[in-house]
Parts: structure tokens; sequence; C-alpha cells
């Protein structure tokens, strides 16, 4: 079973020192939701697990079965199986959304028999569950895309790529409550098999629809608290002001 392991993490962007001292372990088949104040460092950390380059490790690794991602490129990070849906993802105008998923679809499962139309039938279904349009899939990606439909691409690349480890940062933000049920009902389906989630946010909202095994507290830089789903909804109640003292 595929297991990621972080151990004392410590990263630091501009010489500022960021995640100080991380511990944190994912198995396949656990949801583990990761919340914490505005500036605590959740986008941090899916950055520097997946190798953004503008950070720098300063201590502790990231270990993903047997394999030492801690100093791994991006590249061989997803290979190994990691995938990150980001806070803000990016445009990349000229790289069409057919291209860019059969690209790196075939890059991370270079064993695979299936046919180009197998393959497009197989992103219809899920751009319909998403909710977008088929009419996307010879657009740029993310070019010219609404919050809300960034998000959902990123949910269809979760389910195209099939990654092991899967890393949502604030995949909430920017939905509405349909949306947010699409995404919600995509991440249920692709959950009930061997995959890790560590789900990112700092509302309770998307864990109505999502139920975590694990609710972990980051506050500058350090999980300073942990416990099951009842610690999001106490967080609901009282804030992260009482943790931080
Ligand atoms: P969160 O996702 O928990 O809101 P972030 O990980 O985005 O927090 O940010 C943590 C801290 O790191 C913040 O103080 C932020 O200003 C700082 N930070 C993040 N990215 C950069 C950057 N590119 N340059 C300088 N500081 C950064
Ligand atoms: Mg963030």
């Amino acid at each position: 079973m595929v297991e990621l392991r972080i151990k004392d993490l410590s990263a630091s962007i501009d010489g500022k020192k960021i995640l100080k001292g991380v511990n944190l372990t994912v198995k396949g088949g656990e949801i583990h939701a990761l919340m914490g104040p505005n500036g605590a460092g959740k986008s941090t950390l899916g950055n520097v697990l997946i190798g953004h380059p503008d950070y720098k490790i300063e201590g502790g690794s990231i270990m993903l079965d047997n394999i030492d991602l801690t100093h791994k490129t991006p590249e061989e990070r997803a290979r190994a199986g990691l995938f990150l849906a980001f806070q803000s993802p990016i445009a990349i105008p000229g790289v069409r959304i057919s291209s860019f998923l059969r690209t790196a679809y075939k890059q991370l499962h270079p064993e695979d028999k299936t046919t180009v139309t197998q393959f497009f039938d197989n992103v219809k279904k899920h751009l319909k569950k998403v909710g977008l349009d088929e009419s996307f899939m010879s657009r740029s990606v993310n070019d010219g895309f609404s919050g809300g439909e960034r998000k959902r691409f990123e949910i269809l690349q979760m389910a195209i790529l099939r990654p092991k480890i899967v890393i949502l940062d604030e995949i909430d933000s920017g939905l509405d409550v349909d949306a947010l049920r699409l995404v919600a009902d995509e991440i249920m389906e692709y959950a009930s098999g061997e995959v890790g989630f560590l789900i990112v946010t700092h509302y309770q909202r998307i864990l109505k629809n999502i139920d975590p095994n694990f609710v972990h507290i980051l506050v500058n830089g350090r999980i300073e608290k942990e416990g099951d789903k009842n610690l999001a909804l106490e967080i609901e109640e009282k804030g992260y002001d009482w943790i931080r003292s």
C-alpha cells in the first residue's frame, strides 16, 4: 500500500523560514485534512512536496514508499505518484488541454495500452462529471478560465492522471455550492480506491461533503494540533486563536 512520509520537514523561501519541522504520514485509503490560518504555510507545504523550485528544503525528508523524493524534480515526483492541485492554477496559452492531458498521461503511465479513442472518451466522461463542456478539450490550459473552471479542471486532471497521493490546495475556494458538490463527488469516487488524500482547506465547508479520517492544524509552519473530523468542527466554532496561544 502507498505511503507518503513527511519527516521533520523545514523549508524556506527567499531566506524566510516557512516550514519548521512538519511531520505527517498519509497512507492509501486515508483522507487527511490540513487546516490552518492564512499564511500558516499550507500552500508552501504543497509546493515543497511537489518540488517547486522557488522553495529551499532546509531539513527533513519526503518519502513515498521506499523512494526518497526530498531532492527529486517535480517530474520524478509525479512519476512516483504524487499530484498537486494548485490553489491558483496558472494559464498556459497555446497548450491545448487535449494534448496536455494525453502527453502527461503517457509520461505517467507508459505501460498503458489505452487507445487514443478510449482515452478521450474517458476525458469526455470526466469533463461531464466536473461540469465542463466537451469544447474545453480544444482550449488552452486555464486560458481565460474562471476561477471555478480552473478548480474543476484540476480535479479532472486528478481523475485522468490517476495519482497515488493527491494533494488538493483549497480546491473549494471559488466554487459555488453546485460546483462544490460535483467536485466533492469526483473526489469521493476517486477516493474509494487505494489513494491517499491531503486536503488543504481553511474552511470546514468541503469537509461536509468529504469526511476526513484525520485533521491536522498547521500554525506558523508547524502542526500544532491533530484530531478527527470533530477538530474541524471545533475550528469552525472557535477559530484558530486558541491553538496559537
Ligand atoms: P497558506 O497557504 O497557509 O495561507 P502560504 O504557504 O501561502 O500560506 O504562505 C506562508 C508564508 O510564506 C506567508 O507568510 C507568505 O507570505 C510566505 N510566502 C509564500 N510564498 C512566498 C514567496 N514566493 N515569497 C515570499 N514569501 C512567500
Ligand atoms: Mg494557501
